[in-house]
């Protein structure tokens, strides 16, 4: 295999750096986004001041409160972060054609058939900072490596506005002194295990012979083996666009007259058009779902004269559909509007719904689990991963 170079973008305490830099006096004082000043919901993201006071990331903001009680509680704002995220994602479009996010603020991109080696990938990092700052007035921390792996521990290593270059000549002796739970894949049950049989730094992982990694972690142990090496050879994979997007309502009382079951159409076809632009694409064939009193269901589809991805030529289009369905004297108990057909413009990201994308990322590596260890792999990687929410 031809040596990879990956670089890693992740960006420093995201949602709690917007509201630093849209509201100037809160800069240099600890920021709490998520949970309420009273203590209910979960942090999301915890400024470096207030990380200062042990608050993170998936806390109950009770505990933040009694940790940090002059910390500033502020709700999350996803529309404004989701802005953020996708002027992120379109400055690291510029820079790779291959890129995979990982979360609203995190993205992997495989330049290496873009550049000879890592200098240049050193200076296509810096420069993504650098347009991260001057476009955002955010920072980001990168990391250079020959695999994700290593490229994520580079990034992480560098927080906050950070640049680590991994070489693959220095990737072992980067990983040796660092703890086992810094391996993919290692949380704090299965990291536990490993210090008890004596394996405590990444190194001794290195150095164990590959039967005792089998038996304490199953057929997890070859990829340890591997990681510890600083080997890793999953690829950069871009998204999967979506081929549909569709929104439905069920009433809590069937719905009899006509101008109720527009306005109901003209609601979720803007929710259908604001989830298309956000994705970048537009609609060639727009259909309904009509579910009737008695459960008998429907669906009537047309295709546009050509894509479309606002509102009103969905509702439009949706409202002509329910025109040519005969309801009779029936009520109608559910209404569905679906765009397809899908054009996806050049160089957009799709940007879903971060807890569905969290989701994405986990049965993508399962997958690929499965594909290289088989099953039983796989039910000790959602151990793993349950141990780690
Ligand atoms: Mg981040």
């Amino acid at each position: 295999m031809a040596e990879r170079v990956i670089i890693h973008v992740d960006m420093d305490a995201f949602y709690a750096a917007i509201e630093q830099r849209d509201r100037p006096e809160l800069r240099g004082r600890p920021v709490i986004v998520g949970g309420t000043p009273e203590g209910r919901g979960v942090v999301s993201t915890a400024s470096y001041e207030a990380r200062e006071f042990g608050v993170h990331s998936a806390m109950p903001a009770a505990q933040a409160v009694r940790l940090c009680p002059q910390g500033v509680f502020l709700p999350v704002d996803f529309r404004k972060y989701r802005a953020a995220s996708e002027r992120m994602m379109a400055i690291l479009a510029r820079r790779a054609s291959r890129i995979e996010q990982m979360s609203v603020d995190e993205a992997f991109l495989d330049v290496s058939e873009k550049v000879s080696g890592f200098p240049e990938t050193e200076k296509i990092a810096k420069a993504i900072k650098r347009e991260i700052r001057e476009e955002l007035k955010l920072t980001a921390s990168v990391g250079v490596g020959p695999n994700k792996f290593l490229a994520k521990l580079a990034s992480d290593q560098g927080k906050p506005d950070g640049l680590v270059v991994i070489l693959p000549e220095e990737a072992e002796g980067f990983l040796a002194p660092l703890p086992v739970s810094r391996l993919w894949g290692v949380g704090p049950k299965t990291a536990k295990r490993l210090q008890e049989a004596g394996l405590k730094t990444i190194a001794d992982v290195a150095a164990a012979p590959i039967e005792e990694l089998r038996r304490l972690l199953g057929a997890w142990g070859q990829v340890a083996y591997e990681l510890s090496r600083g080997k890793d050879d999953r690829s950069v994979e871009p998204a999967g666009e979506a081929k549909s997007v569709s929104a439905e309502e069920t009433f809590p009382s069937d719905l009899h007259h006509v101008g109720n079951m527009r306005r109901v159409l003209a609601e979720l076809s803007a929710g259908v058009a604001r989830r298309l632009r956000s994705q970048g694409a537009r609609a060639r064939t727009i259909g309904i779902k009509v579910r009737f009193g008695d459960f008998r269901t429907i669906t009537r589809q047309t295709t546009l004269s050509g894509p479309a991805d606002r509102a009103e030529a969905l509702r439009r289009t949706a409202c002509e559909l329910l025109d040519g369905v005969d309801r009779g004297d029936q009520g109608i108990r559910l209404l569905g509007v679906r765009a397809s057909g899908l054009e996806h413009g050049l160089g957009q990201l799709s940007l879903f719904d971060e807890r569905a994308q969290r989701r994405g990322q986990l049965e993508k590596t399962l997958a690929y689990i499965r594909r290289r260890f088989g099953p039983e792999a796989v039910r000790w990687a959602r151990e793993a991963s349950r141990q780690r929410r």
